[in-house]
């Protein structure tokens, strides 16, 4: 086999790479290659060749960093594209929280990654898990639950369950009624046993993931926001 290595070949080369941070496909310009190519040398005149460019990309936009790589086989017409870290139209980028509690932080880490790798029962797993995580936080234990017969409300009871803790939240203003009947709507964060469901769709996981991150944003990130601009306006007075 016979390998040649060329630096910086495809150094200032522009391409189009989708972006995570803005969401689509934005102009790129590559910063730094790596050019590995290699030719079979056993059959004087048949060979086979190929090769890698492994580059380092910019947004030009955002100016977000990728790796990315770029293959050919002479056996194969197309070519590999890969992109790292991994993405697609789907992706959802790991929001920074800095006033959430580490133990929820690093389940919505692992909602993200579940989803962003296809794992959507996991995902969903995630997800029922950050809102107990969240209810046994603000020491929310239950909440108030139709029971519905025939399309009628019967009675309303309190529960402790999934369910029941979500009606708890929007109870306490944590989260609005309107997205708590988002998530009841969602059976993966029913009352089914995990192992039962089917599926969930990723247009749902999406949505709930959304609701969930809202209401980190508005439990945990604002209130300290919010006192940091008062110290601001403290400041300002005492000038
Ligand atoms: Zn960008």
């Amino acid at each position: 086999m016979i390998r040649k290595i060329t630096e910086d070949q495809s150094k200032g080369k522009e391409i189009d790479v989708l972006c995570p941070e803005c969401n689509r496909s934005t102009r790129h310009v590559v910063r730094q290659s790596f050019y590995d190519h290699w030719q079979s040398d056993d059959h004087p005149e048949y060979y086979v060749q190929g090769g890698t460019d492994y580059q380092i990309v910019e947004c030009l936009g955002c100016r977000t960093v990728t790796f990315r790589t770029d293959g050919w086989f002479s056996e194969d017409a197309e070519g590999t594209i890969q992109l790292f870290p991994k993405r697609s139209n789907n992706t959802l980028v790991i929001k920074d929280f800095y006033e959430v509690p580490r133990k929820l932080r690093r389940i919505h880490k692992e909602i993200i990654n579940s989803f962003n790798d296809d794992l959507l029962i996991l995902c969903a797993a995630g997800l029922r898990s950050i809102i107990e995580g969240i209810c046994d936080e603000k020491g929310i234990k239950d909440g108030p639950v139709e029971l519905i017969d025939n399309g009628r409300i019967k009675k309303i009871t309190r529960k402790t369950n999934l369910q029941g803790k979500i009606s708890g939240l929007a109870e306490k203003n944590i989260l609005t009624q309107s997205n708590a009947e988002m998530l009841h709507e969602h059976r993966f964060l029913g009352n089914e046993a995990l192992h039962e469901l089917s599926q969930p769709s990723v247009k749902e996981l999406k949505l709930a993931i959304e609701i969930v991150e809202h209401m980190l944003e508005n439990i945990y990130e604002l209130p300290s926001k919010a006192k940091e601009l008062r110290g601001f306006k403290g400041k300002r007075k005492n000038l």
